[in-house]
Order: C-alpha cells, then structure tokens, then sequence
C-alpha cells in the first residue's frame, strides 16, 4: 500500500505507535501508514495477526503483537505493559477498536449495548489513561480516536454506536484540554463508509433482508448515506493519522475531522 510521503519519509521514526484493533480494516491500514514514516508498530485485535505483524515488519520498523481484550481493563493494562516494556512506552496511540450492532432500541440486547460502549468508548480512557503519563514525561505524544460520522450525526438503529461514537468526540476534546499546553495531542478521525469487514456484515444483512445482489445493497447503502459514492479508504485514514503525527499538526488540537464523502455535510 502506498502512503502519503511526508518531505522527510521517516519522520516517525524512533517513536512507537499502538494501534489497537489494527488485525484487520482500517487500523490495519493506519499500522501500515505509520510503519511507512519509521514508526515501530504494536499491533492489536482478534483473529490471524502474523500476516498483519510481518507486513509492518517489512518496512523495516519493530513490530509486536498483544491480544488484549479492548472490552477487558485487565487486558488492557498488560497490553500497555507490555508496550512499555518491549517498547520503551507508546508515543503514537491510536483508539481504533471497535464493533457494531444493527437493532432498535428496544430489541437491543443488554449485553451488545455494554459490549460496544466498553470497546468502543472506554478502552480508549484506559489506553489514554495509561499511555499519558509517559508522553507527559517526553513532552510529545499524540491521540488518534477513530470515531465515525455516527461521532457527529445519528442513524436510527444504531443507539450503542452513535452513543460511544458521540462519547468519544467528546473525550477526544477533553484530553485535547488536559494536554493543551504540552506537547501531546488529541484528535478523533470520523470516516464514512470504508469497506472492512464491520461494513461487509451490514451490506451482506442488507441483501440477505432485501433479497437483493449485495452488488446492488453496497450501492444502496452508499447512496443513503455518503455522496460521493464512494467508500472511504483505509489509506486515506492513514495518511490523515500521519498528517496529524506531523509537526504540521502541533496546533490541531481537540478536532474531530470528517472523511465522509460529504455524509455530513448535508
Ligand atoms: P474491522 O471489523 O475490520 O476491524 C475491527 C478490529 O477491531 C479488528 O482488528 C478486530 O479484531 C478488533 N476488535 C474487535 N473487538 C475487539 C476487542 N474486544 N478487543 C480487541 N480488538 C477488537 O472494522 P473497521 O471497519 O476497520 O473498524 C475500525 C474502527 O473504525 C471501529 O472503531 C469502527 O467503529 C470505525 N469506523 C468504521 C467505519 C467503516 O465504515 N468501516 C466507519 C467509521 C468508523
């Protein structure tokens, strides 16, 4: 994969990005992109990771792994352990992890609503929480919250999501305060449609419920939501995280930036 290249190509280099749920989608993209500006990478997620560890590593950075459950705070305090103690801390942290469930309100089952609002939200106060002090102590460090459009507008069916995407903005800015006046920085990515594995499963749903080709679902789904007709790449979501851990990006703080094809713009 091709990544923006910055005027110096390892701009990153030295530091170590974290990337959690980076085995697959879009934090495996943005893994790629930091790896690609000389960022050693700890990767994180479920599922086959030594595809994903030997690319990184390819590029020539130091590459990990570690399994923690974004659900479980236990987990992701020895995650953060280990990145401390393999790595020598995490400079780059980004909160990427996250899953998804399609149902009203009152058909939500109870388990699902804590299951995203503890993957999707408040791992990133632990990770956060634990990855500052050492920043702190460095005086640089940068946060990338990959929320969502749904982390500025809603969609009925969607009240888990929406409501932890909308809580991460939030958090996203109150760190952005806390850290203000030092070298760490906040901000959260809100992506439109981006065709990973968390899409496939709702456009799959889709045609299966409409008796539709799913060719057919992937066009409908795009055309209520996100104008441009097209999906959001998880290259384009790298480049954006690296620009962010740029010196370009000293001042861009507390942002949550749209790349939606114009999803809210409207
Ligand atoms: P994906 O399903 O391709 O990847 C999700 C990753 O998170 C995988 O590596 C998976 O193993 C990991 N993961 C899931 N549960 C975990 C857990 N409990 N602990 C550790 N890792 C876990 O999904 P994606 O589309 O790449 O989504 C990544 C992020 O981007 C999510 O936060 C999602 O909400 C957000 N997002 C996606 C889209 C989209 O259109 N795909 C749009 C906006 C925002």
């Amino acid at each position: 994969m091709d990544c923006i290249n910055l005027e110096v190509p390892t701009v990153l280099k030295g530091k170590t990005a974290l990337v959690t749920g980076s085995t697959s989608g879009i934090g495996h993209g943005i893994a790629l992109c930091l790896a690609r500006q000389g960022a050693n990478v700890v990767l994180n997620g479920f599922g086959e990771f030594e595809a994903a560890r030997a690319e990184v590593a390819a590029l020539g950075v130091k590459a990990g792994y570690h399994g923690a459950d974004m659900s479980k705070p236990a987990e992701i305090e020895a995650m953060m352990a280990y990145a401390q103690a393999e790595f020598g801390g995490v400079d780059i942290l980004v909160n990427n992890a996250g899953i998804q469930h399609v149902a009203a309100v009152e058909e939500f089952p109870a388990a699902k609503w804590d299951a995203i609002i503890a993957i999707n939200l408040s791992s990133a106060f632990h990770t956060t929480r634990l990855a500052i002090p050492g920043m702190r102590a460095r005086n640089w460090g940068r946060i990338v919250n990959i929320a969502s459009a749904h982390g500025l507008v809603a969609s009925a069916q969607k009240s888990a999501y929406v409501a932890a995407k909308h809580g991460i903005v939030g958090f996203t800015k109150s760190i952005a305060l806390e850290t203000a006046q030092t070298g760490i920085t906040s901000n959260a990515i809100c992506p439109g449609w981006v065709l990973t594995p968390l899409v496939q499963k709702q456009i799959d749903d889709r045609a299966a419920r409409e008796g539709i080709p799913v060719e057919q679902a992937s066009r409908e789904l795009l055309g209520e939501k996100q104008p441009s007709l097209q999906f959001v790449t998880p290259q384009q979501l790298g480049d954006l995280a690296v620009f962010l851990c740029s010196a370009a990006a000293d001042n861009v703080r507390g942002v949550a930036w749209a790349v939606d094809g114009g999803w809210t713009a409207q």
